[in-house]
């Protein structure tokens, strides 16, 4: 049966223990694996942090995720309304990052697109940041 989780919580880094928490909770439905449980929650502590630490550049803000089931195929939904990205294609490339000074790696997009099945970053600048990630879960 498909299924839908919708939740809003503070802009400060403990929620992102939280957040990859919930949607772990939320997946148990699909019979994961643990590689695929592990697969999902560093995709979405990836998104949250981004969301904390660019969007809302530490401060003050509201994080929203979203996480859905349909079939076989896990849904999560990360959202802010922060300062946005202004160039979405170089933000994915591999070791891009605009934090270098505190030691930001700039592969938070890439470990995504790696671990889960799809990836698309809707942004605008002053508007907000939208990661839509997707992965099929089982061999069915
Ligand atoms: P790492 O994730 O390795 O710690 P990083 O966060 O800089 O480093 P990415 O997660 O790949 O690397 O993000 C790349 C860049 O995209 C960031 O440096 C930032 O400029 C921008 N970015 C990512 N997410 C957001 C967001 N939610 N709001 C605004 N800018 C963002
Ligand atoms: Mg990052």
């Amino acid at each position: 049966m498909d299924n839908r989780m919708y939740v809003e919580f503070d802009s400060i880094s403990s929620n992102e223990s939280l957040a990859r928490v919930m949607a772990a909770a939320f997946l148990t439905k699909l019979d994961p694996t643990l590689e695929e449980v592990d697969d999902v929650k560093t995709a979405v502590s990836e998104a949250v942090t981004n969301a904390i630490i660019h969007g809302y550049e530490n401060g003050e803000g509201t994080v929203s995720m979203e996480c859905l089931i349909h079939n076989n195929e896990f849904t999560v939904i990360v959202s802010d309304k922060g300062v946005g990205i202004e160039d979405i294609e170089k933000a994915k490339e591999p070791l891009y990052t605009t934090r270098e000074e505190e030691e930001r790696s700039g592969m938070g997009f890439s470990f995504m697109e790696i671990f889960m099945d799809s990836l698309l970053v809707e942004s605008e600048p002053f508007k907000g940041t939208k990661v839509t990630m997707k992965k099929k879960i089982g061999r069915l």
